[in-house]
């Protein structure tokens, strides 16, 4: 019997077979998870659709995390389809691409109101959403973060500023729904090479550094990404909320 036999989860953020999301959702079916996904617009849709049906996934849902009813129209579907959920994995983040190089000062409102919203405010909005489905149960909110909201990282800049804000907010959401049983955590996973960070000015550079500098001299996999999720989202973490859990070949821990 699998680590997850019968759970149900969902997923946002599966873009393409690259998606940090997409190595997660292996993992958790391959452990016999349920699950269901979400993309973001019609372009995706067919990108999604066959992934998903590729693992018998029957739920394949519109969901633009800022848009509030197409997060509710997620949330009414599984609660009609299944009545309950135990695993979410929230792996989303956008910024425009020109706030992704040159100075974090010049970002624009705009920019800052966007990045912020897609990539923070919608862990709240899911969250809030999904906890009278998850709680009881042993449920588990899995999100995706990165080294720049610690220190700085060329060219990250407004999206350095969402991650230290999503870590805050899974902090301050681990408190509220830690009480009704249900965890939340992020992994700080190392660069790897996926849609949204090829829209980071110099990227290469940053893989080339963690393949040179870090304890472990290689860049991670989505599948070392997709482990930790697995320890995250099933009962072996039973103890574990509020956390950053990093996935990084232990850069993080390198001085001088
Ligand atoms: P990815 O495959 O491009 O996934 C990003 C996902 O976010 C896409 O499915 C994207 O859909 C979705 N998204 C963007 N705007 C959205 C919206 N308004 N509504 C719903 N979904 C939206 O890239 P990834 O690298 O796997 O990223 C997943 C997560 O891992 C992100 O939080 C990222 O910051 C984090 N992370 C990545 C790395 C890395 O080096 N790759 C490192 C650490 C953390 P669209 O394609 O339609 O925009």
């Amino acid at each position: 019997m699998g680590l997850l036999q019968d759970k149900k989860g969902i997923i946002f953020g599966v873009a393409n077979e690259r998606s940090i999301a997409w190595a997660i959702a292996k993992a958790l079916r391959r452990e016999g998870a349920h699950l269901a996904f979400t993309y973001a617009n019609k372009t995706l849709e067919s990108r999604v659709k066959p992934l998903a049906e590729s693992m018998g996934s029957e739920i394949v849902l519109p969901c633009d995390v800022t848009v509030d009813g197409e997060i509710d129209g997620v949330f009414d579907t599984i609660k009609e389809r299944w009545g309950g959920l135990d695993i979410v994995i929230h792996s989303i983040a956008f910024a425009e691409k020109n706030e992704l190089k040159g100075m974090f000062m010049d970002t624009s409102r705009e920019g800052f109101r966007i990045a912020m919203d897609v990539s923070v405010y919608s862990l709240v909005a899911i969250t809030r959403r999904a906890l009278p489905l998850m709680e009881g149960r042993g449920s588990s909110i899995v999100t995706l973060t990165y080294y720049g909201s610690e220190k700085v990282v060329k060219n990250y800049n407004v999206m350095g500023v969402c991650k230290s804000a999503l870590e805050s907010a899974v902090r301050y959401l681990a408190s509220d729904i830690g009480p009704r049983g249900v965890r939340i955590n992020a992994i700080s996973a190392g660069p790897v090479k996926t849609l949204a960070a090829m829209g980071i000015s110099g990227f290469r550079d940053i893989l080339d550094v963690v393949e040179k500098k870090s304890p472990l001299r290689r860049n991670i996999t989505q599948e070392d990404v997709a482990s930790t999720a697995l320890y995250l989202a099933s009962s072996l973490s039973s103890g574990v909320t509020g956390e950053v859990i990093y996935v990084d070949s232990g850069y993080h821990i390198m001085g001088v």
